[in-house]
């Protein structure tokens, strides 16, 4: 890892904090390793990231539904889903790669057979986090918080099937929360205990696996091409044969090309029936359906896309920072984040904060777009600390009320990417910004 690099990781914590977009859960008491809040930024900023995802996968499609999950589930499909047994084993992880591994299957050895780190001592590994259900004391049921989000999916498959038009090929969307007791929690949002997860899960006809799942992986590349500004530092990585699960003729990764090397953002996965086929075994439900053509019955497989929100919004954070130097000989720091994904659209300022003609023009051309975009308004006195900040935040355009203004009704615009600035007329903010968010 370079200097500049591994520097980065810290520059865009260090810029979260400052700038109110990620903060260390329960900071005033020291931290807890592996759980983060957004702040008043970044809230704006992941529900625009998230909504994203929503409009391009869900809405704009005619195939896909969302659902949203419940959090606890029934003790029992955590057991369908093999978690609770392939999680309580006596485990080593590797301290660098994190790979797990039983101590009786790789010899006892002290170094990890994939890179040659050190090991942690044997435990009891189970990444599930354990709850219970009920307050009397003998009588709680013990439960699960979710260690992933798409079982809800499978779940609710056969109730969307009797509630809903879906006709297969459809998907299932959903996006939630999924806890891990990670033991390495690690690299800000990128390894964390308590996360958000996208996924699709997309039911097909068995015969069409190959199809969809191509159609998926790329699709699921090109969204993030997309969205991020350097596309070679996005590719697809296929899993080797020993990397698969039993039931998966392939597996590829969505990868992004962090300072700590390519790292897994969403993984493509090949599930087979085995979801369905399990649930239908452990609750005695038949979850099959009826194929229109032969009027059999069959079980529908599935090609899943399973991303990180936050690990994904992260790299996104990594991919727009950005240092330039002004001809001042000042260090510019500023994101170059895709205008849909920042907090405010525009920040609306006045020249000069003792100026009350200023300050109520811009505060009203603040109200009115306000009502359709979400913007900022700034009156407090240093126009240079403004743009600062907004450049920071990834503000895309700042507009500045000025004396001119007073006179001609136009106000100056400032673009964020090139500092450039035009005159527009007041009339005109509207649709320009409009036009420039679509
Ligand atoms: P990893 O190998 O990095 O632990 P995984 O293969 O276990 O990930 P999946 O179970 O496929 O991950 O989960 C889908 C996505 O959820 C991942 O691609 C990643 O973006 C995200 N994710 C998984 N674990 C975490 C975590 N602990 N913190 C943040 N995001 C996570």
């Amino acid at each position: 890892m370079s200097a500049t690099q591994s520097d980065l990781v810290a520059k865009v914590v260090a810029l979260c904090k400052r700038r109110g977009i990620v903060f260390q859960n329960s900071e005033i008491y020291g931290g807890i390793q592996g759980f983060y809040d957004y702040g008043p930024i970044g809230s704006l900023m992941k529900n625009n990231w998230k909504n994203l995802w929503i409009r391009d996968n869900v809405t704009r499609r005619d195939d896909v539904v969302l659902i949203d999950g419940a959090i606890i589930t029934h003790p029992k499909v955590w057991e369908a889903s093999g978690h609770v047994k392939n999680f309580g084993d006596e485990l080593v992880e590797c301290k660098i790669c994190h790979q797990r591994f039983r101590p009786d299957l790789i010899d006892n050895s002290s170094q990890c057979p994939e890179c040659g780190g050190e090991f942690t001592a044997p435990k009891k590994f189970n990444i599930l986090f354990h709850t219970e259900i009920g307050v009397i004391e003998g009588e709680k049921i013990p439960a699960f918080l979710r260690g992933e989000a798409c079982q809800n999916i499978y779940l609710n498959f056969k109730n969307i099937v009797d509630s809903s038009r879906v006709k297969v090929p459809f998907g299932i969307a959903q996006i939630g929360k999924a806890f891990r007791n990670e033991i390495t929690p690690k690299n800000f949002l990128y390894r964390t205990r308590e996360f958000e997860q996208w996924d699709i899960q997309y039911f097909v006809y068995p015969q069409d696996m190959d199809k969809w799942y191509e159609y998926w992986k790329e699709q699921r590349l090109s969204w993030y091409q997309n969205l991020f500004n350097n596309k070679d530092d996005l590719r697809l990585r296929q899993h080797q044969k020993d990397e698969l699960v039993f039931y998966a003729k392939k597996a590829f990764d969505v990868e992004f090309n962090s300072s700590w090397g390519w790292t897994e953002m969403e993984g493509i996965h090949w599930r087979g029936d085995y979801d369905l086929s399990q649930h239908s075994r452990f609750s005695g439900q038949d979850l099959s359906c009826r194929d229109p053509t032969t009027t059999g019955k069959f079980l529908p497989h599935i090609v899943e896309t399973s991303g990180g929100v936050d690990r994904s919004f992260f790299f996104l954070l990594l991919d727009a920072y950005r240092e330039d130097k002004t001809p001042g000989g000042d260090t510019r720091t500023w994101l170059k984040i895709n205008p849909q994904v920042s907090a405010y659209k525009m920040a609306i300022f006045p020249l000069a904060s003792n100026k009350p003609q200023l300050v109520d023009k811009a505060k009203a051309i603040y109200q009115k777009l306000q009502k359709k975009y979400s913007v900022d308004f700034d009156d407090s006195s240093n126009i240079g600390k403004k743009y600062r900040r907004h450049d920071e935040i990834g503000t895309p355009w700042c507009l500045v009320v000025d004396f001119q203004s007073l006179e001609d009704d136009t106000v100056t615009i400032r673009y964020r990417d090139t500092m450039a600035q035009i005159r527009l007329n007041i009339s005109k903010i509207d649709s320009w910004l409009q036009k420039k968010l679509n």
